[in-house]
């Protein structure tokens, strides 16, 4: 999820009272019975947006694949092996959303320039969907290029494939206002203790995006607000 644009760290919670609110409205959504692919531009996205329904889909006995499109390896650049660390950090972070296997496809984009490698998505995601399979995938105006892409491709194979497909916004709690969170047609995914709790444990996983010297969180400490609700919202 890094690169993208700044949000307002003046921001007081109003914003996500304001959301949880609107939100509380909208209906329960679940993907079909089968298998799931979530698709993320960088590690830790897939957790973020859909951490507890992966927990819960794998829990239930049902395939979980997750294809990582890019290593997010431009968030430490003084690491020349933060490729390698961030598909670990996945991989563990996998790990403590369930113990049942789960796939996951690196496809090695570079960072920030999944537009320029939309065809290495495809083809994946057209392998993906012989199966009868539900699509994750970001919202496609989440405000950064790698989300928006990765996005668009994973919502053409959808459409060409008639295959079912949800949407996860991570920068849009950030950039977005209330009219515009209203606009949408919202699914929510219920989430558990246990759901809730294997994901906050999943997102501790992700070491190298605390800043070394400090141990903060380059992300500010008001974005997991977004991310310890009981439900995980998506765009249908
Ligand atoms: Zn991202």
């Amino acid at each position: 999820m890094n690169q993208a644009k700044a949000y307002d760290a003046a921001d007081d919670g109003t914003f996500e009272r304001e959301c949880r609110s609107l939100l509380r409205h909208s209906g329960d959504w679940a993907p079909q019975a089968g298998p799931l692919v979530v698709v993320a531009p960088h590690p830790k996205d897939d957790v973020l947006g859909a951490g507890g329904l992966v927990h819960s889909w794998a829990r239930a006995g049902h395939a979980v694949t997750v294809v990582s499109v890019t290593d997010g390896e431009a968030t430490d650049v003084s690491r020349a092996d933060r490729r390698l660390i961030r598909r670990a950090e996945l991989r563990a972070a996998l790990r403590r959303l369930s113990l049942l296997h789960i796939e996951v496809r690196s496809l090695g984009v570079p960072n920030g320039k999944v537009r320029d490698h939309q065809n290495r998505l495809r083809l994946v995601l057209e392998e993906l969907v012989r199966e009868p399979v539900t699509l994750i995938a970001p919202f496609e105006h989440d405000g950064h290029p790698d989300h928006e892409a990765t996005s668009q491709v994973t919502l053409e194979i959808a459409r060409r494939n008639g295959v079912p497909i949800a949407r996860y916004p991570i920068w849009t709690w950030h950039h977005t206002n209330p009219s515009s969170v209203q606009a949408l047609s919202w699914g929510l995914f219920r989430l558990g203790t246990a759901a809730q709790r294997a994901k906050a444990r999943a997102l501790q996983c992700f070491d190298s995006q605390l800043s070394p010297l400090r141990r903060i969180p380059i992300l500010s400490a008001q974005m997991p607000a977004n991310f310890e609700r009981p439900f995980e919202a998506f765009v249908l």
